[in-house]
C-alpha cells in the first residue's frame, strides 16, 4: 500500500506525539503506554520519522555527539543447550561443529580490533555453557595484549556472584546479558535465571550491557516495551536494539524479519525510554546500520569469529562489519569523537578513517 504523504505534517502532529517530544526536549522519558503508542506507528509514516528525529536529537545532546566503537570475538561454537530458535547454534537445529579459536587466533583478532587505539571495549562471546577457568585465562591473556583504554566485556551464559567477582578481578569491565523477547518460549532458558544474572552483574560492579532483542515482525508493542524496560529498571550501562536475522531453514524462518526502518523505530523508542535511566551511557544498534545511527544509537559493534546470526564460521568479511567499516559508519552518521574505555576521547575525522600508510602525505 502506498504511504500517504500529508502536507500538513508540521502543524498537525498528534497531541500525544507532541507531548512525548516536549518531554524528551526536557530530558524526560515517555511512559510505558506512550512507548507502546510510539511502537505502534507505521514505520514509514511522518510520525515515526519525527520520533526517530527526536530520539536522535535527544541522544546527541545527552552523549555530546560522541560515539563508541566496540568489537566482539565469538571464541567458540558448539551445539548450544540454550537452543534458541533464532540462533544458528541452537542444539536441535545447528549444523556447526564444536570448535574453538586458539589463543593465538584470539589475540590476533584482539589486535585487529584494538590497534586503532579507539576501541571502547572488546567483547568475548561464548555459548550458553562455557569453560569458566579457560575464559578467565583468555581474559588475562587478552588484557595483557590490548591497551588499558580498551575494556574487556563478556557475552556469556548465566553466572553467579562469585564468578562475577572473579571476572572483575581478571580484568573484565562489563557483561552483555539479556532476558530475550519470548525467553523460555523461543528458547530453552529460564527467564528468571536470566534476570538473576542482571543482579549479579550490578552487585559485582560490572557495567551491564542490555538489548531489546531479537526483534521480529510478530512482537507486539506491549512485548517490546515489557522487555526493553527490564534493562532500564536494572540500570543498564548500555541499551540497544537488535533484529532477528532471517535464517533460511531455521525454526523461526517463517516469521520473517523486520526492516532496518522498523529496527530504527525501536532504537528510537529505546533511546527515549532510556532517558529515565541515569546509568545509561550509550545506545547501540545491531547489526551496524545508518538508519539506527540516525535514530538515537551512537554505538556499533565490529564482529569476528562465531556469530549467532551468521551461518559462516567466521563472521568477519561475511555478516560482521570490520572495525574500519564501523568507524566509517559512525563518522558518516555525524559523530565527531569516539569514547575510549578509560573515559578519554579521540577525534573522529577524515584523518582517523585513513589507513595508516596513507594517513599523511609527506
Ligand atoms: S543465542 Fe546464545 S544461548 Fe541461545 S542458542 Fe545461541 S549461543 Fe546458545
Amino acid at each position: 500500500m502506498p504511504v500517504e504523504i500529508r502536507k500538513d505534517y508540521l502543524v498537525n502532529l498528534p497531541r500525544e506525539l507532541e507531548r512525548v517530544i516536549d518531554h524528551a526536549r526536557q530530558g524526560q522519558p515517555p511512559t510505558r503506554g506512550q512507548c507502546e503508542y510510539l511502537l505502534a506507528l507505521e514505520p514509514a509514516s511522518i510520525e515515526a520519522g519525527v520520533v526517530r528525529a527526536a530520539a536522535d536529537a535527544a541522544s546527541r545532546e545527552r552523549f555530546g555527539n560522541e560515539a563508541m566503537l566496540l568489537g566482539q570475538i565469538g571464541i567458540e561454537t558448539a551445539p548450544c543447550p540454550g537452543n534458541c530458535k533464532f540462533c544458528v547454534f541452537g542444539k536441535e537445529h545447528t549444523t556447526f561443529p564444536t570448535a574453538r579459536l586458539d589463543r593465538r587466533e584470539i589475540l590476533a583478532r584482539a589486535h585487529g580490533f584494538a590497534d586503532g587505539d579507539d576501541l571502547y571495549a572488546l567483547f568475548l562471546m561464548t555459548m550458553h555453557e562455557f569453560g569458566f577457568a579457560d575464559l578467565l585465562d583468555t581474559v588475562v591473556a587478552v588484557r595483557a595484549e590490548i591497551p588499558a583504554h580498551t575494556q574487556i566485556v563478556v557475552n556469556i551464559g548465566d553466572f553467579d556472584a562469585a564468578q562475577a567477582v572473579e571476572l572483575r578481578a581478571a580484568g573484565v569491565g562489563g557483561a552483555y546479558h539479556v532476558c530475550r523477547l519470548r525467553e523460555g518460549v523461543d528458547t530453552d532458558l529460564d527467564p528468571a535465571r536470566r534476570r538473576r544474572t542482571f543482579d549479579v552483574i550490578g552487585q559485582a560492579g560490572l557495567d551491564f550491557y542490555y538489548c531489546c532483542e531479537p526483534i521480529g515482525p510478530e512482537h507486539t508493542p506491549a512485548e517490546l516495551v515489557e522487555q526493553m524496560f527490564l534493562g532500564i529498571e536494572a540500570g543498564c550501562f548500555q541499551h540497544a536494539a537488535m533484529r532477528r536475522v532471517w535464517l533460511p531453514g531455521s525454526p523461526l524462518a517463517n516469521r520473517g524479519q523486520v526492516t532496518e526502518l522498523r529496527l530504527a523505530q525501536v532504537v528510537a523508542v529505546v533511546t527515549l525510554a532510556a532517558l529515565g535511566c541515569p546509568e545509561t551511557k550509550s545506545i547501540a544498534v545491531h547489526e551496524p546500520n545508518l538508519l539506527g545511527l540516525s535514530a538515537g544509537a551512537n554505538v556499533v559493534y565490529a564482529e569476528a569469529g562465531a556469530n549467532p546470526r551468521d551461518k559462516a564460521a567466521d563472521t568477519s568479511g561475511h555478516r560482521g562489519l570490520d572495525i574500519a567499516g564501523c568507524r566509517k559508519m559512525l563518522y558518516e552518521s555525524g559523530f565527531t569523537a569516539l569514547c575510549r574505555g578509560d573515559g578519554t576521547t579521540v577525534p573522529l575525522d577524515l584523518e582517523s578513517l585513513a589507513p595508516p600508510e596513507t594517513a599523511r602525505i609527506p
